[in-house]
């Protein structure tokens, strides 16, 4: 497996290589969700190729961006059993050379959910993998499903910027419980990761409720919204239930829905979702 750290390092690699080349985007800390996305593309691509940056961009100014964790040594060893071809792990100043000044801003999917409560969040992701795909020039990339909204920014930025890109979701990797694997996982204390079942058991609850003929979308959203108001230590930053295309709030659940849900557990901020309706 190559390991490369400069943008013409990469572009002097990329020259014939065999096609399809597929790109699996990530942050690093790698678990078993960023591994499924790297088996996929390497079931369904010639060359595949990681990104390991934590991009700066795309935390708020008191989120997380310092203490973000970044085992990079395990992180290449579990990229290579994944059978991963290729690593670009870039610093902040290849990514962003001094005077930098060129962003990607969305409205659309981007405007509400993550958009709202982290400003800024979704232009520092969609100038990211503006500059991820013009560096490494894949034919695929594979995003998880875990973040909904930024899988739907991202079809859209693919849409309106004409790349000549197939995005692909890939389902949610979950634990035992029903936890949706994060690298943020590992800021739960002992007495808060048990607690933290609670987004999954108020989807679950929420698709129920759905599955038992409740049609109004409001009432729906109350219900995920009290399992989490009835489990202890939590802040809600929004439950949603919404149009998966469009993920505008339904008012009526007549079709498709997603759930949405954001919420923080002493300092941890944890997002799921899931299909509540087909
Ligand atoms: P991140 O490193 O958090 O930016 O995530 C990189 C990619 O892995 C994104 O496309 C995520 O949606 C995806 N991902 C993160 N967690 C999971 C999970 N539990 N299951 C599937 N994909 C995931």
């Amino acid at each position: 497996m190559n390991v490369l750290n400069t943008v013409a390092e990469f572009r002097a690699a990329r020259a014939g290589v065999p096609e399809p080349l597929g790109l699996v985007p990530t942050m690093g800390a790698l678990h078993e969700g960023h591994i499924s996305l790297a088996r996929r593309a390497r079931a369904e691509c010639a060359t595949v190729a990681m990104s390991v940056f934590v991009n700066p961009s795309q935390f708020g100014p008191r989120e997380d961006l310092s203490r973000y964790p970044r085992p990079i040594e395990r992180d290449l060893q579990m990229a290579r059993e994944a059978g991963v071809d290729v690593v670009f792990h870039p610093s902040v100043e290849e990514m962003y050379p001094a005077g930098h000044s060129t962003w990607v801003e969305m409205e659309g999917p981007a405007k509400r959910w993550e958009g709202e409560h982290r400003p800024g969040h979704f232009r520092g992701v969609a100038t990211v993998v503006a500059k991820l795909f013009t560096i490494i020039a894949p034919q695929r990339e594979y995003f998880g499903e875990k973040d909904f909204q930024q899988l739907a920014v991202i079809r859209r930025l693919a849409a309106d910027l004409m790349l000549p890109v197939d995005v692909i979701g890939c389902p949610t990797v979950r634990e035992p419980d029903g936890l949706a694997l994060s690298s943020r996982n590992v800021y739960l204390t002992p007495e808060e990761r048990p607690l933290a079942v609670a987004l999954h058991n108020a989807l679950q609850a929420g698709r129920r409720r759905i599955g038992r003929g409740e049609r109004e979308a409001e009432t729906v959203r109350r219900v995920m919204e009290q399992v989490l108001l009835d489990t202890p230590g939590f802040t809600v930053d929004y439950v949603a239930v919404v149009d998966p295309g469009s993920l505008e709030p339904l008012k009526r659940i007549e079709g498709p829905a997603r759930g949405l849900i954001a919420a923080r557990i002493g300092s941890v901020r944890l997002i799921d979702n899931m299909s509540l309706a087909e």
